[in-house]
């Protein structure tokens, strides 16, 4: 059971519900609650693989990140319903060998993902992977980790980018997540360009091999971020629409699942029972719709920002 129920929608509140907005890394607006997908009648569903997205594991967090923040406690908590759902863990290669027709996943796949690049990642967060023999994946902001980087995320703890081939030693597979954190698809042709090039460069040099996978910042994507995207030289891009994936999602928009700090043990295995939360691919609905298109807006008018 969730103990938050308040969230705010779209165009409404301040400065400080646009900064947990944007922290989300959600596609659309946080309605409370969260109804679990009834499989259409008749209709057969994909079967449905959990992906989920943490942000960073700290007892302490800035406030900014507080609400997509879990402790050291709860984590290890959740890492260990992992491992009792018997479910195979892979990294976001194994989806894109699925999709790409190369190689078959394994049964009852469930993918972790680690967006940003914050500093427990290398380190306490990285150790309870590894006791537990979980593979993961980590998607880094460049320009918050590289020496004289700039982003618009806010201050915070982050992991240097030297320590990035530190984390493949412990079994994670590193994306992108940009340059700046920037909504992609408020962006001109050449800034698009830039964050989704620059930052693949940039790690590419850190690690010595091609980076080919992303995770759009706050999960933000248009059919214009998508094609870029694969024109960059990715081939997948992971989203947010906080919604289980399946092996049948969109390879440029692979459905994950937001973990908050109000997620408790049985949140988590209800997700790794496939259950808890839609399972794409399916259309977007109004609301996230109408919530895209007031961003857009927004940005028109105020130019690039970190707040969603
Ligand atoms: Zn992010």
């Amino acid at each position: 059971m969730r103990t938050t129920t308040s969230r705010r929608g779209a165009g409404q509140g301040d400065g400080r519900g646009r900064a947990e907005r944007g922290a989300q890394d959600g596609e659309g607006p946080i309605r409370p609650g969260r109804s679990a997908a009834a499989p259409s009648p008749g209709g057969v569903r994909a079967p449905a693989i959990p992906v989920f997205l943490y942000h960073s594991v700290m007892d302490d967090p800035p406030g900014w990140i507080a609400e997509f923040t879990v402790t050291p406690q709860q984590f290890a908590a959740h890492l260990d319903a992992v491992v009792r759902s018997g479910r195979t863990p892979v990294t976001i290669s194994a989806i894109a060998d699925h999709l790409a027709g190369r190689a078959p996943l394994p049964p009852r796949p469930v993918l972790l993902t680690f967006d940003d690049g914050f500093a427990d990642l290398p380190g306490p967060t990285a150790e309870a992977l590894a006791e537990r023999a979980l593979p993961a994946t980590a998607y880094l902001t460049t320009g918050a980790i590289a020496p004289g980087g700039r982003s618009l995320l806010p201050p915070a703890p982050m992991m240097p980018l030297a320590r990035a081939a530190e984390l493949e030693r412990y079994g994670m597979e590193i994306g992108s997540h940009t340059v700046t954190h920037a909504q992609l698809d408020t962006l001109s042709a050449k800034d698009l360009a830039y964050e989704l090039r620059a930052s693949k460069a940039v790690l590419e040099d850190a690690l010595g091999h091609e980076v080919r996978h992303l995770a759009y910042p706050h999960g933000y994507n248009s059919p214009r971020v998508r094609a870029m995207s694969a024109r960059a030289g990715y081939e997948t891009a992971a989203a947010v629409r906080h919604a289980l994936s399946s092996d049948r999602d969109e390879r440029y928009r692979i459905a994950r699942l937001i973990v908050r700090r109000t997620h408790t043990v049985a949140d988590v295995e209800g997700w790794l029972a496939g259950a808890g939360a839609r399972v794409a691919p399916y259309r977007d609905g109004p609301k996230t719709i109408a919530w895209r298109w007031y961003r857009r807006a927004r940005a028109m008018v105020r130019g690039p920002e970190f707040a969603g």
